[in-house]
């Protein structure tokens, strides 16, 4: 894994100097409220709070959905960041793991829900010993257990997190019906990532006064972002950062950015230039709008050629199938082996598309959308480049030719 540094910010990333033990936390925060169901969902309802994993969906929607059933309710923390390039939960796991776990304790006191499952990912050791150095410090009084997942790419999404919780092998399946309706055992399961869980607890923490000033009237609040130079398989380091909402992307991510081609939302998300990723901000309506989801907050600039970076990631991804859904486990690799092909001249863009539509909606989880994404998003933004690519040069490479990158 490559460097990974978490800055201080304004609200869930604030006090990090302090180290992550639950006294620094305590003194920090103070104890835990008790709040009951009405008043936390008043509090999420104000507070707009939204998932952080890519979706941005209600908060309370979910909790008010997960307490209307008839079974007790599951609350499960997921870890597992289902983005490779995403590291926020990972930042928040080594510096703030007392804040997570505060906001999944609260939410199952308030729900009456007896267990709370933190699910961990098998290929960031370091998370793994973190959290469980940080719930060993604690007695909360409310069934924790830990379960770490494959290290898959897929093991992160939300219905392979429920598989695995439930004694199953944690890939994805088709759900029916959403999680906080029926997910583990059947139950009504409130089921976040780890920065959402920050969020809540923060707001129960602290209120109003814990984010004033911070976001819009429409988006209050932060965001974290995992920032990287040549995160698209490079060694740079990876940086992680607390933005409030409606900030200018100009005026948060580093100077290094600048000027280089952009990755937005990580290995399923969207290129952009950088001049029209420097002037939007930091918002998810705005960004959808500019067709460039923010999903985890993942921002990679390309530290060479975009046309090369997409091509690695696109292929990678179709490695990581699941091997369930034929669309996925023969459509990605096809997909990717035509995007090569048009890339060196050998191939058919109007093959490519129709391919990222074939394999689009079709599986059990969003992973061949998400590539699909990624793949359309090529076409569109570096259409140029891949004709340039196609007569066998490269005009974006810092360091020389695609060809000579990829040797
Ligand atoms: S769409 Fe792909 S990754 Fe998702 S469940 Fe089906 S085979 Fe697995």
């Amino acid at each position: 894994m490559t460097t990974l540094e978490v800055r201080p910010g304004p609200a869930v990333l604030a006090g990090i100097e302090r180290g992550p033990s639950l006294a620094a936390h305590r003194a920090q925060y103070g104890d835990l409220p008790r709040p009951g169901l009405d008043e936390l969902l008043a509090l999420v309802e104000s507070a707009a709070v939204r998932g952080r994993g890519g979706a941005a969906f209600p908060f309370a929607t979910k909790l008010r959905t997960a307490a209307r059933g008839r079974r007790r309710p599951v609350v499960v923390v997921n870890l597992a960041e289902g983005e490779p390039a995403s590291s926020k939960d990972t930042a928040l796991a080594l510096t703030r793991p007392h804040l997570v776990i505060d906001g999944a304790v609260v939410t199952a006191r308030a729900l009456g829900a007896r267990e709370v499952h933190v699910v961990l990912p098998g290929e960031r050791p370091q998370v793994v010993a973190a959290v469980t150095r940080a719930l060993a410090e604690r007695d909360d009084r409310v069934r924790t257990s830990t379960h770490v997942t494959s290290g898959r790419f897929v093991a992160g999404q939300a219905r392979a997190v429920v598989e695995l919780v439930s004694g199953r092998d944690g890939l994805p399946v088709t759900a029916w019906v959403p999680e906080p309706v029926s997910g583990v055992g059947g139950r009504p399961t409130l089921l976040s990532n780890a920065e959402t869980w920050a969020h809540v607890a923060r707001w129960v923490l602290l209120g109003q006064r814990g984010y004033a000033g911070l976001g819009t009237a429409s988006e209050p609040g932060t965001t974290l972002l995992t920032w990287s130079l040549d995160g698209t398989g490079g060694t740079q380091p990876t940086t992680v950062l607390e933005v409030p909402f409606g900030s200018r992307f100009r005026d948060v991510l580093p100077a290094a950015a600048a000027d280089r081609p952009v990755l937005v939302g990580g290995y399923h998300g969207a290129w952009a230039t950088w001049d029209t990723l420097a002037s939007a901000r930091v918002s998810v309506p705005q960004l959808r709008l500019l067709c460039v989801p923010l999903g985890a907050g993942v921002v990679l600039s390309a530290d060479g050629c975009p046309v090369d970076a997409s091509l690695r990631i696109v292929s990678w991804l179709a490695d990581q199938s699941a091997g369930r859904c034929g669309p996925c486990t023969r459509g990605l690799p096809a997909l990717a082996a035509e995007l090569t092909a048009a890339a060196d001249g050998t191939g058919d863009l109007d093959r490519v598309r129709e391919l990222a539509g074939l394999v689009t909606g079709r599986g059990a989880c969003a992973h061949p959308d998400g590539t699909a994404r990624l793949v359309r998003s090529v076409l569109t933004a570096w259409p140029d480049e891949l004709a340039e690519h196609a007569r066998g040069g490269c005009t974006m490479s810092g360091a020389g030719t695609c060809q000579e990158l990829a040797s």
